[in-house]
């Protein structure tokens, strides 16, 4: 007898009549209805009612009541939550319907889907880690007053996200959030939002009514009343460069702190002495994970000329050996974009690159049709003018160039204002750590394509944001700090 998870169930609830509306822990209908496209075929598979800017009003109202009881729940209350969220997200990602709606709304890989709900799970239980480890301090530095120093929760918390990771992302925030102590107003991506919605019902289950709140809309109509309500205190937002500076300037009348995490155009440094087997192993995850559709893909590929042409034929060599196909098959590699993802854009920047001088070197081998398929492509002798090596390119083709001058190549990367991740591959690990320190990146990955790791921080600089998920920095981003001073208190 095969037994049905409570996320599988949860699954089949939120497919059986798709919204994107929760509030104060009941599921709205409405009359407004989004059409969700299959990667695969390009097809429209379903479709999801989504809210407007009455939802998005009774959405914030209901966190601000959430706020007096969650903000003071004990913090092993809160943590107790978190963990059951995470012992949840455990099971599904080795359950069948989850993994698959996400691999079926975004392409990823039915293993990458597993892979993102088990992350999830990770970010859960280090905030519920980081939360019960927080103490208050007290200095006794002033004679006779004691200062007590305390994290509090901020307010009621925005969260925005994308739709590349439609619930590891959101995870990362609502996570920090709730462990906080702040309720959430959650607004997922149009483009994956059923994957979104799961996770939503999933934290309606294990808090009280209200501590999450969720409503797909037009940005104006969603974003803009929860901006302007008293009660939110703090938004996070992760997506693209330009809409990231929108959400600035809307937060900025108010002074909402914000946590920005953006676009990225991060650098592979293939250094002279590196091991190419494992260099280009490194990359094939550093550039294809997520079919390329990640903030923090390697997108300008500087390699050392002493090794140049024995990486770029291993890589090109291993590229043209991905197998392309249907992502829930586990004999493919590499799956079709999201629907978000523009083949014609790709197209456009490998023709603007081969136009500026750049050579197709991997083939652009034929793709299943119809859907949102790419090839793996492999670019080389990429100018460092060219679109492809400047901007964010989100998709499975990869640009590389050889240099013989590192501080030339250090400096192509900065010119181009992002400043998220960046990889080093260098047999001797000083070098690369100093190599490495010269970059303008919020995480480096050093011989390893996977640096990412909730209990540290994760932030860009530059174009690529400002602020820090991840660790408890991630936590402190939905916590204002207060000190109390106590005359007469000072041997408390
Ligand atoms: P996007 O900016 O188009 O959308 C992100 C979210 O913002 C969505 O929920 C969208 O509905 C919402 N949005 C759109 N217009 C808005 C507005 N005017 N006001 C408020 N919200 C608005 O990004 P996307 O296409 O969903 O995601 C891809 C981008 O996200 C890439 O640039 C990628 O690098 C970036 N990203 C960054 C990180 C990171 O951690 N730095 C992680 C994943 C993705």
């Amino acid at each position: 007898m095969t037994t049905v998870s409570s996320s599988d169930a949860t699954v089949g609830a939120v497919l059986a009549e798709p919204t994107g509306v929760v509030v104060d822990g009941r599921r709205r209908t409405t009359s407004s209805r989004r059409p969700l496209v299959a990667p695969v075929d390009g097809k429209p598979w379903t479709e999801i009612a989504v809210g407007g800017r009455q939802d998005a009003e009774d959405a914030a109202g209901a966190a601000a009541r959430a706020l007096p009881a969650w903000s003071a729940a004990p913090p092993a209350e809160r943590a107790a939550s978190l963990r059951a969220v995470a012992d949840e997200l455990d099971a599904a990602a080795a359950g069948a319907e989850w993994p698959a709606l996400i691999t079926r709304e975004t392409g990823k890989r039915l293993a990458e889907a597993r892979g993102e709900l088990g992350l999830s799970a990770v970010y859960f239980r280090v905030m519920a880690d980081l939360l019960e480890q927080q103490q208050e301090r007290v200095l006794h530095a002033v004679t006779g007053t004691a200062h007590h120093v305390e994290a509090r929760p901020l307010g009621v918390a925005a969260v925005l996200t994308p739709w590349n990771f439609p619930v590891s992302i959101p995870a990362r925030k609502i996570a920090p959030a709730l462990a906080a102590g702040c309720p959430v107003l959650f607004k997922p991506s149009e483009v994956a939002p059923l994957s979104s919605m799961v996770l939503a019902a999933l934290l309606d289950r294990h808090l009280p009514a209200g501590t999450v709140n969720t409503v797909l809309g037009e940005p104006a109509d969603v974003v803009d009343p929860w901006l302007a309500h008293p009660e939110v205190q703090v938004v996070s937002f992760t997506g693209s460069t330009r809409v990231g500076g929108l959400v600035a300037a809307a937060a900025a009348p108010r002074f909402l702190r914000t946590v920005l995490e953006l676009g990225g155009c991060a650098p592979f440094l293939v250094l002279p002495d590196a091991d190419v087997e494992q260099a280009v192993q490194t990359l094939l995850v550093a550039k294809y994970r997520n079919n390329g559709q990640s903030c923090i893909a390697a997108n300008q590929v500087f390699v050392a000329r002493e090794v140049a042409g024995g990486f770029v034929d291993a890589f090109v060599a291993a590229t043209e050996r991905l197998v392309v196909g249907d992502p829930l098959d586990a004999a493919s590699d590499i799956g079709p974009l999201a629907p978000a993802g523009d083949p014609a854009r790709l197209a456009e920047l490998v023709d603007d690159a081969v136009a500026a001088g750049a050579r197709v070197a991997g083939t652009r081998a034929p793709v299943p049709e119809p859907g949102h398929w790419f090839a793996p492509t492999v670019l080389v002798d990429v100018p460092a003018a060219a679109a492809v090596f400047r901007d964010e390119v989100f998709g499975p083709v990869a640009a590389v160039s050889t240099y013989t001058d590192l501080d030339d190549a250090i400096a192509q990367h900065r010119a181009t204002g992002y400043g998220l991740a960046g990889y080093v591959c260098g047999t001797d690990v000083d070098v690369a750590r100093a190599v490495s320190g010269r970059l303008r990146a919020g995480i480096v990955g050093i011989n390893t394509g996977t640096p990412n790791y909730p209990g540290a921080p994760f932030g860009g600089l530059g174009l690529s944001g400002s602020g820090y998920e991840g660790g408890p920095q991630g936590l402190e981003a939905f916590q204002a700090w207060r000190t109390t001073a106590v005359a007469g208190d000072a041997v408390s």
